[in-house]
């Protein structure tokens, strides 16, 4: 049986395999959050624009400007001022952060390290040539590729192409989701159950995990535990970018997803992850599409969604597949896990004086949603550990929607 990394693999091999199936678009900068670049963003001019003081303070010759000295101060640049007089010999102007450094300045005294007495300047310390501005084109040239393909854009990328007047960008389409439920004690969350049905929240976490992980969540609804029912479903699931099942992948004599998938020609990666829980994770390719049929109970199909699924969107999305963010953090009590899988259990994470920490919480296996509601992270074991006790460094893979 795969382990969850070595099934990760598989995942992005495949999904990489099948090659891009989404389009590419313009789309306006305000909106590019969460998109993936598929042009570059150019920078328009020098950046800065010119040699730009990063203090208060003076603009000087560092020569002339040494721990003791005196310059008369003949001008004042604040940001915005085109600073394009030359600073003349044996003299300093005042100059604000943001604003150009005239011609013949090479440093800037900040003034905390100055006295001002009238119309002179003392300086405290010795000025070195270049101290406080950041010169012309040093942090990009004019025509430099500031974003590359592939590159998500979050505050960060949407700042730097404001910056070079890229208020539209050309992103990859993102990728749509079918999402597909299976059961047939499955009825959708607008509905009362009867004595023993179930609301389809699957239907509902699968959107929101689709959503973060930057697809588009096409909704199925729920298929009866059928043939017939399963296929025509799947069928239609395969018009979009992905598809992602749940419920119906076990051992029972209902669990129909996979002999479905098998009857429409697909290709098996894998049925089964050394993980618990969500053991009978399935990942497919059918039809040019890749098809993950993730256990139907609630906490197992956001797991197994987490692990397998986001990173097949991210590269649908155009870009690499991120890592698995995980980290470190002690045990506030000792854990036990049963040989053999890797645990994720739900968990809370909360850093003490800097240190991270982490207690998992009470649960009652993988249809406890109610547990998954409290946590903020789920504690990652390894079967084989054994006992590990508190104080232990264990792993952790936060929720990525909640950390
Ligand atoms: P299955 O993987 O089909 O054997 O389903 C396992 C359990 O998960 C079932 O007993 C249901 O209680 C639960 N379940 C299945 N599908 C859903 C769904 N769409 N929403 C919520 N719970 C579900
Ligand atoms: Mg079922």
């Amino acid at each position: 049986m795969l382990s969850y990394e070595q099934a990760r693999q598989v995942v992005i091999r495949e999904v990489t395999a099948l090659g891009q199936t989404t389009g590419v678009a313009k789309c306006a900068l305000r909106e590019a959050l969460g998109f993936v670049l598929a042009g570059e963003v150019l920078a328009d001019r020098d950046y800065p624009p010119f040699h730009r003081s990063t203090r208060d303070g003076y603009a000087v010759r560092a020569a002339e400007a040494q721990a003791g000295a005196a310059l008369p101060c003949v001008g004042e640049w604040k940001a915005g001022d085109a600073s394009t007089t030359p600073l003349a010999a044996g003299t300093c102007v005042q100059i604000m952060t943001g604003a150009g450094a005239p011609p013949g300045a090479d440093a800037i005294v900040m003034i905390e390290h100055t006295e001002r007495e009238g119309e002179r300047v003392k300086f405290l310390r010795s000025a070195v040539a270049g101290q406080n501005i950041v010169a012309r084109g040093s942090e990009a040239r004019a025509g430099n590729a500031l974003l590359r393909p592939g590159q998500r854009m979050g505050f960060a990328e949407i700042g730097l192409a404001a910056q070079v007047g890229a208020v539209q960008v050309t992103v990859h389409s993102k990728p749509r989701v079918a999402i597909l439920s299976t059961g047939d004690e499955v009825v959708s969350a607008e509905e009362t159950p009867g004595p023993f049905q179930i609301r389809n929240s699957n239907n509902f976490s699968l959107g929101a995990q689709v959503r973060s992980a930057g697809g588009v969540e096409v909704s199925l609804g729920n298929a009866a535990d059928r043939m017939e029912a399963i296929r025509a479903k799947i069928e239609e699931g395969l018009r979009c970018d992905a598809l992602v099942i749940s419920g119906g992948v076990s051992m029972g004599k209902y669990d129909l997803v996979e002999p479905a998938l098998r009857e429409l020609g697909a290709q098996f990666h894998f049925d089964a992850v050394a993980i618990r829980p969500g053991k009978p994770a399935v990942f497919a390719t059918c039809q040019g599409k890749p098809v993950f049929g993730l256990p139907g109970n609630p906490v197992s199909t956001m797991v197994t969604f987490e692990l397998f699924a986001a990173p097949a969107l991210d590269i649908l999305s155009g870009a690499p597949a991120r890592p698995l963010a995980l980290l470190r953090a002690r045990l506030a009590e000792a854990v036990r896990q049963n040989a053999g899988l890797t645990h994720f259990t739900p968990a809370r994470i909360a850093w003490v004086e800097g240190e991270p920490v982490v207690r998992e919480l009470r649960w009652r296996g993988s249809g406890d949603i109610a547990a998954l509601g409290q946590a903020n992270c789920f504690l990652v074991v390894d079967g084989d550990k054994g006992e590990m006790a508190a104080g232990e460094w264990a792993m952790v893979l936060p929720r990525r929607d909640v950390v």
